[in-house]
């Protein structure tokens, strides 16, 4: 039998009618083995990543609990039977772990908010909204086991933005999943907290934000790695229809893709579009698990995005835009044919933990233009102006401008090129550094921050055919 990994969200998560709508969805989705994968409920996050780092007033934290509390109770209310066994049940189970919380920030206000901490006091909007969701299912009459991925998802120990080791996650999931998955006798759904995993010596970790995504999907990958049955899919069920060409706020009706593959998904969850975790790719694509984004209120709906390995390669994919970048330029006149002037220019960025996107180097060597985000701009002209090398031997320019990434297979057409140029023309926008690396399906260009807006419309209605059409 298949197996779905899903992921809901915390706009999955609201109300009595959401809770219903998982329901029906597990109807939709009878004949498979199902895995949940839940966020926490929206905003309670944040909510406590906000108490954790502002303890000072013992009464604002008490406030900010009632209110992680009454956010909780809010939904139990509405989705159990008033006063029934199972109300109860999840009403103490939920205070027994906010007095956890609460133990644990008033350990935070005296000892301060070490990493592991901030982790551990994230970890309780999942564990406590992945409790709720499986008691619901149970409540229903569904059988459903609860199992917090701290159990499941072993990772290194870059708390808030750990990375899964692969070879211990697997055999957790063979030791606690399989045995359940692979049972013809029982029926049951997994229910795993999103977002969390925990480091080898026990302390919980997290994903990086909206890590959720991202659990459904090394789950996915660890299934098929050590599991029988390699039919998996990993749907992200979301409050959109999936994944736009272009964002609304550019252009008002873009056409939603319907499907692309690995690479292409990696350059536009990278780039803008918050819908896709961009890590999720790099765990599915080794074994071509595909992945949906659905509409979680239309889960009928025919039009969603699929990731896999096929796509419709006539059609540009999307079109992106980094907004609040700056393009540094490095030039001298004496220094081409020099070896290790680019090692240079990117130890300084990355001794001063600046990241860099695009580069572009004339091959001539005599400038080269990178971009960095415009908040780190003052520090990179610093270091670089203050590395001996480089305040000798050249001079160095900088300006606050966007990049505009257009991407899909299409691109690598010189034909689809000189249209967006054609485009650009009409319009008076001038191209100011230009990036494509070998084969790569993304063309990135650097243009005036006014003219943003007008050069996506006007790139996104003459190569108008180019896009897919969603109806
Ligand atoms: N709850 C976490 C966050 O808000 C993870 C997620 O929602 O995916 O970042
Ligand atoms: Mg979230």
């Amino acid at each position: 039998m298949p197996i779905i990994v899903m992921k809901f969200g915390g706009s999955c998560l609201i109300n009595k009618n959401s809770f219903n709508n998982i329901l029906n969805i597990t109807s939709i989705y009878k004949n498979v083995k199902k895995v949940y994968v839940a966020s926490a409920l929206s905003g309670v996050t944040d909510l406590l990543l906000k108490t954790a780092i502002s303890l000072e007033n013992d009464k604002e934290t008490d406030k900010s609990i009632a209110l992680i509390e009454k956010r909780h109770i809010d939904i139990i209310e509405q989705i159990f039977i008033e006063e029934s066994e199972h109300y109860f049940k999840v009403k103490d189970w939920i205070d027994n772990k906010l007095s956890e919380l609460e133990d644990t920030f008033a350990d935070i206000k005296e000892f301060g908010l070490e990493p592991y901490y901030k982790d551990y006091i994230l970890s309780f909007g999942e564990i406590i909204s992945t409790y709720i969701l499986n008691q619901y299912l149970l409540s229903n009459e569904i059988d459903s086991v609860f199992i917090p991925t701290n159990k499941l998802i072993i990772t290194n120990d870059e708390f808030n933005n750990a990375y899964p080791f692969y070879d211990l996650t697997n055999a957790r999931t063979k030791r606690f999943l399989i045995p359940l998955l692979e049972n013809p006798k029982k029926d049951i759904i997994i229910c795993l907290t999103g977002f969390i995993g925990r480091n080898k010596i026990g302390y919980i970790t997290t994903l990086g934000r909206g890590g959720s995504d991202y659990t459904a999907t090394i789950i996915a990958r660890s299934l098929y790695e050590v599991g029988n049955d390699k039919n998996i899919k990993v749907i992200l069920w979301k409050n959109v229809d999936g994944l736009l060409a272009i964002n609304p706020k550019y252009v008002l009706h873009s056409s939603l893709i319907k499907n692309l593959d690995y690479d292409e998904a990696k350059h536009i969850a990278n780039f803008g579009a918050k819908i896709l975790h961009p890590k999720c790719l790099e765990a599915i694509e080794k074994h071509k698990i595909p992945l949906e984004i659905r509409n979680f209120d239309k889960p009928l709906e025919k039009n969603f995005t699929e990731i896999s390995e096929l796509s419709d390669k006539q059609y540009i994919k999307g079109v992106s835009a980094a907004e609040y970048v700056t393009i540094v330029t490095v030039i001298s006149g004496s220094m081409v044919d020099v070896p290790g002037v680019l090692a240079k220019i990117f130890k300084v960025m990355s001794k001063n933990r600046i990241s860099v996107s695009l580069v572009a180097q004339s091959s001539s060597e005599i400038s080269t233009s990178f971009i960095i985000k415009e908040d780190d701009c003052d520090k990179a002209i610093n270091a670089l102006e203050n590395a001996n090398f480089f305040s000798e031997f050249f001079y160095i320019k900088w300006e606050h401008v966007a990049v505009i990434n257009i991407t899909g297979l299409k691109i690598l057409e010189t034909k689809t090129k000189a249209e967006i140029f054609n485009a650009l023309d009409k319009k008076n926008i001038t191209v100011k550094a230009i990036s494509q690396s070998h084969d790569e399906l993304n063309l990135s260009l650097v243009i005036d921050r006014d003219q943003l807006v007008d050069a996506i419309n006007i790139i996104h209605d003459d190569l108008y055919d180019e896009f897919e059409d969603s109806n």
